[in-house]
């Protein structure tokens, strides 16, 4: 009996899906990955070929699951991937309790239809939606992989379908990090060639009323630089013998916020400008001396710009914030001069990668003892998570070189999204069309090809475009690189994979209102995606 190809039976299996509370991080996580693979378990393939299912361990303690269908002696082979976690559920307010049963908030949303917010009134008239959390980001891509894993265990493919579903991609992509090695092992140990890797998750809106529906042939990248602003301390009685970090941080916040300057133009497609998403100083308690030391963390896109070329605009974009302190500060200094008998004296802000900071500290101190500071930090202070983790060790430096300061220091933060395309791959160019075609004439549905997913996504660790040595900017720039972020390079260049994503139809990616549309998922797309892997191993 067919478990998951129609409507009904792929709502039933997403609200299971949903149903666990797989938020990044917590223990339903590892739960649902156990859950696919017991499902999973029930397909005839998989009861005749148990080995071929598999869940594995990530060094943290949380699973991925794969599961490999072979066609005979085929090679082609096309990876399907997913992602299983979601992201928190403080938004939901008064539904918070009902995030994940998305048949009753479904029904409470529908009650309440007078007090939604007009976009969702709207929907609501032309489709059949379903709310919850990760129906759109992506159970509804989960099941809809599910479900082309089961045709192939009844021979629907000529090749091999690899399904491999991972948790946090909602936070350092970990899941597939970890995965790659094994992708690269499978391929060696069942003589797989990978012709494509497909993701389905749904599609993103370009800007408030979009209608399009997209079909990706790529991943858009990100970097997380943050700045660290070591100025220097001083009573409030006395200001004009300290710098402010607070008022550092801001100028340098206001060089960098929506700065245009870091917008990529690729074939019409352009990056969002760098937006902040972190600013605080690092003073514990209140006091009525100055904050010396702050930082502020930026998000920063990017599709075809190197690691080098976007560190060197953001180095530039700092200097330019640096020269405005200097030039405020005396400005400042110099009214009050005209107050009281007293000389300014010009700062000077040196701007630093926290490479040149490392050295700096080095040169000073000695490779062990620094190293020692390091990794006594990256011990004991876990608990403040990634970003506060970073601050923290480029914050020890700074202060073993206060002489230096007042400083800027440019450092990279976990997640790392590499940028990946396919867009001069004539293959994949080639299957878009076709998909396109089948989809304009089989459904009349318009799909409109994009060559970034804007929504970041676990692709960027399937087709690296670089050679290893052009991360090596983020490398030397990033306080944990070594300790708790690691990238598998050699793994990285071997799995040279083309990309697709054709996901579902949704809105409102993480907000409570979060929704997926179900005709077009589940039946329109549903018929799609078997099309669109025959392509993918013609
Ligand atoms: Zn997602």
């Amino acid at each position: 009996m067919e478990k998951w190809q129609t409507k009904e039976t792929l709502m039933y299996l997403l609200s299971r899906l949903v149903e666990h509370q797989s938020i990044t991080g917590s223990y339903p996580e590892v739960a649902l990955a156990e859950y696919i693979h017991l499902q999973l378990q029930d397909l005839d393939y998989f009861k005749d070929n148990p080995q071929m299912l598999a869940l594995h361990p990530t060094s943290d303690g949380r699973s991925f699951v794969t599961g490999l269908i072979k066609n005979g002696t085929a090679k082609k082979t096309v990876i399907l991937i997913s992602h299983f976690d979601v992201v928190d559920v403080e938004d939901y307010g008064q539904f918070k309790n009902l995030a994940f049963s998305p048949y009753d908030l479904t029904e409470e949303v529908y009650k309440n239809l007078d007090k939604m917010p007009l976009e969702v009134q709207n929907d609501l008239e032309t489709g059949e939606w379903v709310f919850g959390r990760g129906v759109m980001d992506m159970k509804a891509g989960i099941a809809l992989q599910m479900s082309m894993l089961e045709k192939a265990s009844s021979g629907e493919f000529e090749g091999n379908i690899l399904f491999l579903t991972v948790p946090d991609e909602e936070a350092n992509s970990l899941g597939m990090i970890e995965a790659v090695p094994v992708l690269v092992e499978m391929a060696k140990q069942h003589n797989l060639t990978y012709t494509a890797c497909l993701n389905s998750e749904p599609v993103f809106t370009n800007y408030p009323g979009d209608q399009n529906l997209y079909l990706y042939s790529g991943s858009i990248g990100k970097l997380l630089p943050g700045f660290f602003c070591y100025g220097q301390e001083t009573h409030v009685g006395e200001p004009f013998s300290g710098l402010n970090a607070n008022y550092m941080a801001a100028e340098v916040t206001k060089e960098l916020e929506l700065n245009a300057d870091f917008c990529e133009v690729v074939d019409g497609e352009v990056t969002p400008p760098p937006t902040n998403l972190m600013q605080k100083d690092l003073k514990e308690g209140y006091s009525v001396q100055i904050p010396h030391v702050g930082v502020t963390l930026f998000n920063v896109l990017g599709m075809e710009s190197s690691i080098q070329q976007i560190t060197d605009k953001l180095m530039k974009a700092v200097k330019t914030a640096a020269r405005r302190i200097e030039h405020h500060y005396l400005e400042k200094a110099t009214a009050f001069s005209m107050l009281q008998s007293y000389v300014p004296e010009p700062f000077k802000v040196n701007v630093l990668t926290y490479e040149q900071l490392h050295q700096r500290a080095v040169t000073l101190f000695g490779e062990a003892e620094i190293k020692r500071r390091q990794d006594y930090i990256s011990a004991n202070f876990k608990d403040l998570g990634d970003r506060d983790l970073s601050t923290r060790m480029v914050f020890d430096l700074a202060a073993l070189c206060k002489d230096d300061g007042p400083m800027i220091i440019l450092f990279y933060n976990p997640p790392f999204y590499p940028a990946v395309s396919s867009r001069h791959d004539p293959f994949i160019q080639e299957t878009i069309q076709r998909v396109m075609n089948y989809s304009d004439e089989k459904h009349n549905v318009k799909l409109k090809p994009q060559h970034y997913f804007p929504g970041l996504s676990d692709l960027s660790f399937v087709g690296l475009e670089r050679t290893k040595e052009t991360i090596q900017p983020l490398m030397s720039n990033m306080p944990l690189y070594g300790q708790s972020y690691t990238l598998p390079l050699e793994a990285l260049e071997q799995l040279k994979v083309p990309v697709m994503n054709l996901g579902p139809m949704g809105r409102d990616a993480h907000k409570w209102t979060e929704r997926l549309e179900l005709t077009y998922s589940f039946e329109t797309l549903h018929e799609m995606l078997p099309y669109t892997i025959k392509q993918l191993l013609r």
